[in-house]
């Protein structure tokens, strides 16, 4: 009986966490995975006492869903998704006809009937058949953190048979799954009346109960918007460090200190969740009575989707340095090995004691991380405007700031400033010349300045907050060197300038008066 109302496949962590969301919400969900028997681990123990319901097959799935069908993957992302699509697009059966036995395949949308009469007794007939699963208006949804250009293709591959695809970004790892996740849902449109309700509900929630998702864009929108999410965090955490590393090294602040400062700071414009666990990772003891955080190999590892916006970035010609040195941060600090040698050869200044304020100073560090942070977004945000552009989307600038309001890693106080930037203004073509942020950045700029001079007489790698004032820098001036770029470029390859007083003609001028 087509009792479900939704059905997930996929029982690791996420899945299993966002079945239970959707049934607390109260909808039925039918819960499918490769390896079946885990189906009925879950119902017996994680989802005992629910309404959910379980499948052993795809077919029964599918029998089991109410129509327009529509079927979450939460898997690994990659071949598995592309193997599950394929599998509900076109279900093989194989049918073996002998002279006693008749053969009958039916589904609800094919039949086949197989006469025996002209079989001799020791003849055998295979059939190799393909019955779709799914019929026309079915939903697929893909909520792994898939590659968007793989959303494309399979919107476009899907829509052809016609099904309608959705790349969702799910952010929030397992507790934003099971309690109220930020959701980033794009590609056919003609799917979210058909999901919103669902998505809406389970949704995390900001402000006067406003979800955490809403309808991002086309093709493989949803998906490239969680990308530049991710990369955004990759930034945020990193700008965190740096203030950390000031604090540390050159405040000479110890563990108890900078946990108290991080607090202050999420009373501030910096109230954020990443904020908040610094605080309590600062504080935090190991078994022995010793702060953990010392003991930690400093060398990060990443899974690759900072990385993919760095390269989105260079592709499309964006200039999101921050999540680039972010990334590069990252790599830097695995190489610990090599920079182990090396601090024994490389000299740099001395380490001093700080004589400063050090009051004034951690105001300083806060705005410096502040304003870099505003740069940070500003060049997200760029960065989707471009995709958006590129790929003929329309996307909804205040709606995404939205989505990571709450929910997601880089939750914030200071999303919802980027929100009403957009609802004044859904043109904006950059965040920093808003008022409100165009303010923001003045009133942090004299600290942020000082910081990094500070910084970098004391030999302290800050390459996010270095980058992100090279570009606010870059970004005010109307004039940057890059004229003799042009002339460099004409000189050795006579690739041709531009010049002020007339644009779009190029000219090239022979530098040496040779030949
Ligand atoms: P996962 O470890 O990424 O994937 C495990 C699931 O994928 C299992 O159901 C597994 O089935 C299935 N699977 C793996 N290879 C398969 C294949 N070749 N064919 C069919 N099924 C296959 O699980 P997860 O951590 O819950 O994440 C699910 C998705 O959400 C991923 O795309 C992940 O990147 C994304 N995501 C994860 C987080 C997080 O915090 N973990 C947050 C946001 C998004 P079996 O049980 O049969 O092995």
């Amino acid at each position: 009986m087509a009792e479900a109302d939704i059905a997930l496949i996929g029982l690791a962590v996420m899945g299993q966490n966002l079945i239970l969301n959707m049934n607390d919400h109260g909808f039925v969900v039918c819960a499918f995975n490769r390896t079946v028997s885990k189906v009925d681990d879950f119902l017996a123990n994680e989802a005992k006492g629910t309404k959910v319901i379980g499948a052993h097959s795809l077919e029964e799935m599918v029998s089991k869903l109410k129509k327009p069908r529509r079927i979450i993957l939460l898997v690994k992302a990659g071949s598995a998704v592309d193997d599950f699509i394929n599998k509900l697009v076109r279900q093989m059966f194989f049918l073996t006809v002998t002279s006693l036995s008749l053969g009958e395949v039916s589904s609800e949308r094919s039949q086949l009937f197989v006469s025996t009469e002209s079989l001799s007794p020791d003849e055998t007939l295979i059939y190799f058949l393909q019955v779709p699963l799914l019929e026309t208006g079915d939903i697929i949804i893909d909520g792994g953190n898939s590659e968007y250009r793989d959303t494309t293709r399979r919107c476009k591959e899907l829509l052809q048979k016609g099904l309608l695809f959705v790349g969702s970004g799910v952010s929030g790892g397992e507790e934003g799954a099971r309690y109220g996740p930020s959701l980033m849902p794009g590609g056919s449109k003609e799917a979210w009346p058909h999901i919103k309700t669902i998505f809406q509900s389970i949704a995390a929630k900001v402000g006067s109960g406003e979800p955490c998702c809403d309808w991002v864009g086309e093709e493989g929108a949803g998906h490239f918007v969680k990308m530049v999410h991710n990369g955004i965090e990759y930034g945020d955490m990193q700008l965190i460090c740096e203030a950390y590393h000031l604090m540390k090294d050159v405040v000479g602040m110890d563990h108890d200190e900078m946990s108290q400062v991080f607090e202050e700071w999420n009373n501030t414009e910096l109230d954020s969740f990443l904020i908040e666990i610094t605080a309590n990772i600062l504080k935090f003891k190991d078994k022995d009575g010793k702060y953990l955080l010392p003991k930690i190999r400093d060398s990060a590892g990443q899974k690759g989707t900072g990385k993919w916006t760095a390269i989105s970035a260079l592709e499309y010609g964006v200039p999101v340095t921050l999540i680039g040195e972010a990334v590069f941060a990252r790599c830097l600090s695995s190489l610990k090995d090599e920079r182990v040698q090396a601090s024994k050869l490389l000299n740099g200044p001395k380490l001093t004691q700080f004589s400063g304020n050090k009051k004034a100073f951690l105001e300083d560090i806060r705005k410096a991380l502040y304003a870099s942070k505003i740069i940070s977004y500003a060049q997200g945000f760029m960065l989707l405007r471009q995709a958006a552009k590129e790929f003929g989307w329309t996307l909804n600038y205040g709606g995404i700031a939205l989505m990571w309001r709450g929910g997601c890693i880089i939750r914030s106080v200071f999303l919802g400033k980027i929100k009403d930037a957009f609802d004044r203004n859904p043109e904006l073509q950059n965040l920093l010349l808003d008022d409100f942020f165009k303010t923001a950045v003045e009133k942090c700029q004299d600290s942020w300045r000082h910081v990094i001079s500070t910084g970098v007489q004391h030999g302290i790698p800050m390459p996010c907050f270095t980058t992100a004032l090279s570009f606010y820098d870059g970004y005010r001036h109307e004039v940057l060197p890059a004229n003799l770029i042009q002339a460099q470029r004409d000189y050795f390859g006579a690739h041709t300038y531009e010049l002020l007083s007339k644009p779009g003609v190029f000219i090239h001028t022979n530098w040496t008066g040779h030949g």
